[in-house]
């Protein structure tokens, strides 16, 4: 009899960026136990893989709902099959993985045989194992948590094939403690990646044509290679940009003018208020934060700032909610993630506080802070123009496909501008070409929609050569 092919797999993937790259590490295990195959439906695999996220209640709920989808998957498999609506070999098994397994896995096990295995955050090496366990008639649970577990040995498949951007972890977990996260609870201590291994990796990336890496932890400032070599930070005050943050922000210098460096920085504020900042246990108080993003821009002085917000955390009075309204306005913000507070088990918070701002007030001021923030990022895309930017280009424009190009400014503001031939600053001698997807294009910008930026392509380029010749360019333009 012809033996089974191996299971095909369908993964989803909820929450952060970490997350996502946590995905690309699952399959880079599971193709090496010969779990190659992925299918775009859940109908059509043998393996349905969902990456969770705990950070906020709606997060899980959304969980919940695509759970209760896949447990219909499972007991209507054979009438799908029948039906023409599936084609799995098999019914499906579902994994769990990520925060929310960490944190529910007594809850979802109980689910009426919803999952079959219930994988941790540190334990996505074991899943082959805890697959088979439920060939015997088990469920596969595996939710420890490591202190050294970092995956630096393992490729990950990654999953936009064809992008310009990947998504390399140089961290995980995180010891701060902030009192509304359930982070240190669901991914554990931090711990670090030797350097050698991410430069490997980053490498790696390179030769398969990536050009722009994001490093990625849960805490990246408090990235620390154990191996040392860290102490080739160059001399002098490394540290002078952390002053008034007892543990969130350790900055180096090193690095910050770097043209291969992009010019964004987050910078999670949380609240504009010190006191609610006391109370969420951050580390920092207003004022500290303010100087903080001075000093950045006397540094960097085109920087694009982005930062996480909550609104309505325990206590919150209206003047303390106009403390981050004032602050929004006051730092001008690129890009910020904005959410009402909702509570999270075992924290510091549901401990000791009472969430006690009212559902209706908190989504009033959620109102109010994006309302802010729209206003004041709308000035941050309006600077831009008359500027020549460096454009990293993504591909067609969906808007415009056929006549339009797509990139990213050093800055990280989307940027369009119509796909015509352009000379090469680096090979002026050959005949004007289209730009492709990876290529630099210099771009002068013309028009700011206020979430976006067109503009005017002049000349593909490198990195090094647009930053050798942007005064040049500047002049050309009449600027
Ligand atoms: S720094 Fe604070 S908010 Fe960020 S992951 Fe750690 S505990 Fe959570």
């Amino acid at each position: 009899m012809a033996s089974q092919p191996p299971p095909r797999i369908y993964h989803e993937t909820y929450g952060c960026q970490m997350n996502i790259n946590d995905m690309e590490i699952v399959l880079s295990i599971m193709k090496n136990a010969g779990y190659s195959e992925t299918v775009e439906v859940p109908e059509n695999a043998e393996i349905i893989f969902i990456n969770t996220c705990a950070i906020r209640d709606n997060a899980e709920q959304k969980v919940w709902q695509r759970l209760n989808y896949f447990w219909f998957l499972k007991r209507c498999w054979k009438s799908n099959v029948d039906s023409g609506r599936a084609q799995s070999l098999r019914p499906p098994k579902v994994v769990v993985l990520g925060c929310m397994a960490e944190r529910l896995k007594d809850k979802i096990l109980d689910a009426d045989k919803m999952v079959d295995v219930v994988c941790g955050p540190d334990a996505y090496r074991d899943l082959p194992r805890l697959l088979e366990e439920v060939d015997y008639g088990q469920k596969g649970i595996n939710t420890l948590l490591s202190l050294e577990e970092t995956y630096a040995d393992i490729s990950p498949v990654r999953i936009s094939k064809n992008a310009v951007m990947a998504f390399v972890s140089v961290m995980r977990g995180c010891n701060n403690m902030c009192s509304f996260c359930i982070v240190p609870f669901t991914r554990g201590r931090e711990r670090s990646r030797p350097v050698e291994s991410i430069v490997k990796e980053v490498g790696e990336l390179w030769k398969e044509g990536v050009k722009e890496v994001t490093l990625l932890g849960q805490n990246v400032n408090s990235y620390n290679d154990a191996s040392g070599s860290e102490n080739e930070i160059e001399p002098g005050n490394n540290w002078a940009l952390s002053e008034g943050f007892k543990s969130m922000c350790k900055v180096k210098n090193m690095g910050l003018h770097r043209h291969n460096i992009c010019k964004c920085i987050h910078l999670p504020a949380q609240t504009g208020s010190t006191t609610v900042l006391e109370r969420m246990r951050r580390g920092y108080s207003r004022e500290s934060y303010l100087e903080l993003v001075q000093k950045i821009r006397r540094i960097i002085p085109d920087v694009g700032i982005s930062s996480d917000f909550i609104c309505g955390f325990c206590g919150e009075t209206e003047e303390e909610h106009a403390g981050t309204l004032s602050l929004i306005k006051a730092v001008g913000y690129d890009m910020a993630y904005i959410f009402a507070y909702s509570v999270r088990q075992k924290t510091h918070a549901h401990r000791n506080y009472s969430d006690d701002v009212p559902e209706e007030v908190k989504q009033r001021r959620l109102s109010e802070l994006i309302k802010a923030f729209h206003e004041t990022t709308c000035q941050c895309y309006d600077s831009q123009v008359g500027t020549i930017q460096l454009v990293l280009v993504e591909g067609p424009n969906r808007k415009a496909p056929d006549t339009e190009l797509v990139g990213k400014s050093n800055r990280g503001h989307r940027v369009s501008f119509v796909n015509l031939p352009l000379l090469d600053r680096d090979n002026q001698g050959y005949s004007k070409q289209n730009p492709v997807f990876g290529d630099y294009v210099e771009v002068h910008i013309t028009k700011s929609t206020r979430t976006s930026l067109y503009g005017e392509a002049l000349a593909i380029t490198k990195l090094t050569t647009f930053y050798n010749n942007v005064e040049k360019a500047t002049v050309a333009c009449g600027m």
